[in-house]
Parts: structure tokens; sequence; C-alpha cells
């Protein structure tokens, strides 16, 4: 028998219905990239967004059609990205550190139509031009008027009487493609009721903790896996929205205070960008409360400093594919009779996935692994906002029970906490044991001295491959290889000590901030061993 309630499609538009109808007045705030800050508000969010529907209609956009975007996070982006939903077009939000011929092969793959850029980017959209062969309009998001039209210009010519296309909720309103860390980048294809159900569960508690009285700073750019669904949550409780176009870590802290922001987002590295310039600089936290760390593994020392100043940090786990929450740091249901530390080494595992994601660990046989904390293997996952299918890929990316392979190598603890090791790829193989690379760093930028560090396996002739670590030392501090081996001592195994370590003036780093593993491992694949002194 068929309930009796109301059928009401879970649609990207009735969230910033939502917000806009009920939290009118709640203020967006924009730091732009000329150093002008600029206010807004949910309810004007809105009604620009139907300018932005009827503008791309009146460019002869069409229901499917793919929007892109190549952009920082601003209200101008916000906009867009409710706006190309509200008309039925895919917003394909294109991240513009990736290089030139993935940036080609991502957008003719995507068939885009529109690209909407920052003006910061224009040197990039005009070198990939002569080679996007579907683009048919340039816009300029920011900026003084240049040789494109701009945003302002396109819904400033439209009034906004506009109804919202109708949709079902399992249409497409959202693409990103994965940075392609193996082969060419992968479309991912979100749909208005994967993007609500990821908004409402981001909100609770658990995961990222959002009310209408929380003040958000996503770092996170809305380029890489939706800023984390951040534009979305929001937007369903009403909560306060704090952009910056720089990542500059005074700007931000600029921001952080001056708006009074509680919540923020962003990879491990943003905030050892924040800490080294409240370190040189002072200043405090402002109304900080949760910080949500995700994207790689959150170091201790980091958790450590967080808390020390009452931070919650939401340490989550998740990936392009997951749109992207898969777990997040929820605090255990014993945290009251935890000390200190125990705390920490709770926070510092990945967390609970949410409602809604179901996670386990497979051997290489596929067989289940017990809940143990020990049994390591592959994490897989599936929920109503895991992929199915890359875009345009022929095949699914899962079998028929849907469980997606993440990549990952993970173990579940008997109360549900999942905990990465390693990805796969990145594990260093050593005599048929496992060390994990993420383990050996966090525990290295833990050590007085340690700004950044990398840990990648090297061929052993003995061992097929042998640990070493790359170091980024903090400024002005004079740290050797032999203390940081012996502040390792006690946090690892002995068999998992670097075979060497090498202090290196800078990492290289993801468009979002992560250390690209593959370039490291690419630059050191014949390194011999014990061939460089430590500098
Ligand atoms: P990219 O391949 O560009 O890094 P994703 O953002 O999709 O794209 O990366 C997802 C991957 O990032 C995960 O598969 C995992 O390896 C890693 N990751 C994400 N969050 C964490 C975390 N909290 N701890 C450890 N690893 C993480």
């Amino acid at each position: 028998m068929a309930g009796s309630m109301q059928a009401s499609a879970l649609l990207i538009t009735k969230l910033i219905d939502h917000a806009a109808r009920e939290h009118t007045a709640q203020e967006i705030v924009t730091y732009w990239a000329d150093s002008s800050i600029t206010r807004t508000s949910w309810g004007e969010v809105g009604k620009d967004a139907r300018k932005f529907a009827q503008a791309m209609q009146r460019l002869g956009m069409k229901k499917g059609d793919r929007i892109a975007t190549m952009a920082m996070n601003h209200a101008h982006h916000l906009i867009s990205w409710y706006g190309a939903a509200g008309m039925g077009g895919i917003l394909h939000t294109v991240n513009p550190r990736l290089f030139e011929e993935q940036l080609v092969y991502i957008m003719n793959h995507a068939e885009d139509r529109v690209l909407m850029f920052d003006k910061a980017f224009a040197p990039i959209v005009e070198s990939l031009k002569p080679q996007l062969k579907t683009i048919e309009h340039y816009i300029q998001f920011d900026g003084e008027k240049g040789e494109y039209p701009t945003f302002k210009e396109l819904i400033d010519a439209e009034d906004g009487d506009f109804d919202w296309v109708e949709m079902e909720e399992n249409d497409s309103c959202g693409l990103c493609y994965t940075s392609g860390t193996t082969g060419n980048p992968k479309g991912v294809l979100y749909e208005n009721r994967s993007n609500v159900l990821h908004a409402l569960s981001a909100i609770q508690p658990d995961v990222m903790n959002l009310t209408s009285r929380s003040v958000m700073l996503p770092v996170v750019p809305m380029f890489h896996a939706n800023a984390w669904g951040v534009p979305f949550a929001c937007a369903a409780v009403g909560a306060k929205l704090v952009f910056s176009a720089s990542n500059e870590p005074s700007i931000l802290w600029k921001m952080i205070r001056e708006e009074g922001v509680t919540h923020s987002a962003g990879v491990p590295t943003v905030w050892l960008g924040l800490f080294a310039d409240m370190d040189q600089n002072g200043g405090d936290y402002g109304k900080m409360q949760v910080a949500i760390i995700g994207g790689s593994a959150c170091p201790r020392s980091m958790i450590v400093r967080m808390m020390e100043n009452d931070i919650h940090v939401a340490h989550a786990w998740g990936m392009t594919e997951t749109s992207p929450i898969g777990t997040a740091g929820s605090r255990p249901t014993n945290w009251d009779d935890l000390d200190f530390d125990e705390r920490v080494d709770s926070i510092s595992k990945q967390g609970r996935p949410p409602f809604g994601v179901e996670m386990r660990v497979v051997d290489e046989n596929g067989n289940v692994l017990p809940r143990d904390g020990v049994s390591s293997g592959t994490l897989e996952v599936r929920g109503p906002w895991i992929i199915k299918r890359y875009y345009r890929a022929d095949e699914d990316a899962v079998g028929d029970d849907l469980w997606f392979d993440t990549g990952d190598v993970a173990v579940m603890h008997p109360d549900g906490v999942m905990q990465i090791t390693d990805r796969a790829k990145d594990v260093i193989k050593s005599g048929g044991e496992w060390i994990s690379s993420i383990e050996l760093e966090n525990a290295a930028v833990g050590c007085p001295g340690v700004a950044e560090a990398a840990a990648v396996g090297v061929f052993h002739p003995k061992w097929e491959e042998r640990p070493l670590l790359l170091i980024v030392k903090k400024p002005g501090a004079d740290v050797t290889g032999e203390e940081i081996i012996a502040f390792l001592s006690d946090k690892v195994a002995k068999w998992w000590l670097p075979d060497e370590i090498k202090f290196v003036d800078e990492l290289p780093h993801t468009g979002t901030g992560k250390v690209l593993k593959r370039a490291i491992r690419d630059e050191y694949k014949d390194y011999k061993l014990g061939s460089l002194s430590e500098a």
C-alpha cells in the first residue's frame, strides 16, 4: 500500500528557495581577488540565481547542458551553482590548477558550452581557448570588464521573473572531474537528490555541526568536490557564508576574526599556513569552534593544537566520487571518560560514516574483514551519494552489489570508527609487509622544526621498497635527520623508520593543497637510498 504523504522531489532549487525564504537577510560575504569585500544575502542570492538561469536560457542553454566555471570561492560562483541547477543545467567546476592538457581534455570531454572564469585565470583561458572545441560563451566572473561579457552585466540584463525548470530528483546538476592520478581524469556526475541528501547529512552534529547561527568559511575550493557540499549544507540551515577568493593566511585570519567565523573546512595544509602566520604575527582564533579537516589525513599535532584552543576537529574522509563525505570525526560515545590524549587518538582516526554511507574493508579476494582494529584491507563504500558510473563511461564503476572500491587502505575499529592507513598506491611495501606512509608523515610533522613531510617507497634490492622521508623544515629551524629518527622511534615500529631523510625546500602540491605523491614517486623512481648525504 502506498503511503499518503506528499510527493516532493529533492531538488537543489528547494535548498536555495528555503534559504532565500527563511533566512532572507543572512549574510554571504566575499573577499575578492582585488581585495574588496562585498556583502549579499541568501535572499539576494536566490533572486540572482533566477536571473542567472534566465541569462543562461537567453544564451541558448537547455536542460542537461554543461556550464563550466573556473573560479575561486565567491558569491558569483555560488549564484551560478544554484542558477545553473535551476535551469536544469549541469554546473561543471573546473580545477584551474590542473595541467593544461588535463584542462583541455576535461572541458572537451564534458562538452561544456559556457565557461565562467575569474579574471585571475584569464591567461589560462586564453591559452586553452584554441583547443576548447565546444565552448560558445566566455564570461568573466569578477573585476572590470575586459574582452568578455561580465557576470554582472549578464544578470543585470534580467528581471529574475523565472520559474525553475521542471526536474526529477535524479536529474544531474553538477559535474566534477577527479584529478586523474592514473590515466585521464574521470567525471563524477552529481544529482539533485544525491546533493540534497548529502547536504542534510552534512549539517548534523556528528558531521559538520551546522546551524543558522554558524558562520562558515569554506577554504576548500568550490572546484573541489562541491567544496565538500558546504554551499548546499549552509543553505539547508541558513548559515552565514564567508568566501575568500584568496587563500593567503593573513586574509583568511582577517576574515575569520572580523566576520566571526565559527566553522571552516579545508585540507591540513591550509592550517599549516594559518598556524605559521599566527606564530609569526600573533592573533587569536576568533570565534572558531569547528574545523572540518580532510582531503588528507589530519596530523596529530594539528589536532592537539586545535583541541588545546577548544576547537573541535571534524576529521573527515571522502573523495570526489563520494560527494565527498564518507566519514567525519564524530566524538565517540565514551568521549567524556577519555583523557586528552585519548581524545586526540580518537579524532586522529577518520571517524564513523553518517547514516546513508555503508562502509566495509575487504581483503584481496573480496572477503569482508572483521572490525577488529587490526585487519587492514581495501575500503569499500556504497550509498545514495556514492558514484555508480563515471560520466560517459561504458560500464559501471561498481558491481551489482554497488560496493565502490575507494583505492584506500583502511582498518575498521570495533566501535565502527574507520581509520585510513594509506592510499593503495602510496603504501610502502617492505619485505611483503606494508608501511603506512600517512602514519610516518603524521608522526614526522609532530617533530619540532618540521613543517611538512612526505614518505615514499623507494626501490630496495632486498626489501623491494624502503621508506624515504622528505622533510621541509620550518623557517629558521635547524632540526637534523638524527633528531627526526629519534623523535619517530617511539611513535612507529622500528622497521618503519625511514632508511633516509632528505631535506627539501618544498614539496609538490595538488591544486587542493595535498602533497603530490605521484610526482615525488616519479622523481625518486631511480633513487638509490644512501646515495645522497643528509643536507
Ligand atoms: P584527489 O585524487 O584529487 O586527491 P579526492 O579529493 O577525491 O581527489 O581524493 C580522495 C582521497 O583523498 C581519498 O581516497 C583518500 O586517499 C584521501 N583522503 C581524503 N580524506 C582523507 C583523510 N581524512 N585521511 C586520509 N586520507 C584522506
